[in-house]
C-alpha cells in the first residue's frame, strides 16, 4: 500500500489528520466569534456608558455570534457618543442663534424674529423701519438714522395703543440749534 511510504498522514492516522482539521476550523471559528464579541464590546461603548446595556449587547453576540451580530446591529443606539455630542452642540449653537434674535411682540404668534426683521415673517407684524436714505434696518424708538443720519419720520397714527402722542421738544424747537443743546427725544 501507498499508505505509510509516500504520504503519511498528518498525525499518523485519517482519525488524528480529521482532528487536526477539526480543530483548525474550530480555532478559526473561534476567533471570528471572539473578534466578533471584541467588536461588539467595543462598538457599544462607544455608544452607550450603560454598564447593563453594554453586557447585554455584548451577551447576545457571545451567545448567538452572527445572528445576534445582525440583531445587534439593528438594535444598537444610531449614533455613537462622540457623534450625539457633535449633534448636540450643534443644536445648541442653534438654540443660541436664536435666542440672541428676540420673540414676535404679537401675543398670539411669539414666533422667532432675527435681529434685522422688518416684519414678522410669521404673522406680518412690523417690527422695524428701514431707513429711507440707506435702507439700513433702524429699531422703532429711533428718531435718526446711525449709520448716515438721516432723521426718521415718525408715523403719528400707528402708535395708538402707548400714550406716545405727546408732542416731542424737537418739532417745536428751532432747527438751527447748537448740537449740544440738541437732545434726540427718546419716549
Ligand atoms: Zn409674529
Ligand atoms: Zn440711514
Amino acid at each position: 500500500m501507498l499508505d505509510g511510504t509516500l504520504i503519511s498522514w498528518p498525525g499518523g492516522s485519517p482519525e488524528n489528520t480529521g482532528l487536526i482539521v477539526a480543530l483548525i476550523v474550530g480555532a478559526y471559528v473561534l476567533i471570528l466569534w471572539l473578534s466578533a464579541v471584541v467588536w461588539t464590546a467595543r462598538d457599544i461603548s462607544q455608544r452607550t456608558r450603560e454598564p447593563i446595556a453594554q453586557l447585554v449587547c455584548t451577551l447576545i453576540v457571545l451567545v448567538f455570534n452572527f445572528p445576534g451580530l445582525a440583531v445587534y446591529r439593528v438594535l444598537r443606539p444610531p449614533l455613537t457618543l462622540q457623534e450625539a455630542e457633535e449633534h448636540e452642540l450643534e443644536s445648541s449653537a442653534l438654540r443660541r442663534e436664536l435666542a440672541r434674535s428676540g420673540e414676535c411682540p404679537n401675543p398670539r404668534c411669539g414666533c422667532l424674529i432675527g435681529p434685522d426683521y422688518l416684519v414678522c415673517p410669521s404673522c406680518g407684524l412690523a417690527l422695524r423701519r428701514a431707513c429711507a436714505a440707506c435702507d439700513r434696518v433702524l429699531d422703532s424708538d429711533w428718531a435718526i438714522c446711525p449709520w448716515c443720519a438721516t432723521v426718521v419720520p415718525q408715523s403719528g397714527g400707528s402708535a395708538s395703543a402707548n400714550g406716545s402722542g405727546v408732542p416731542s421738544p424737537a418739532a417745536t424747537a428751532p432747527t438751527a440749534a447748537p448740537e449740544a443743546e440738541r437732545g434726540v427725544p427718546h419716549g
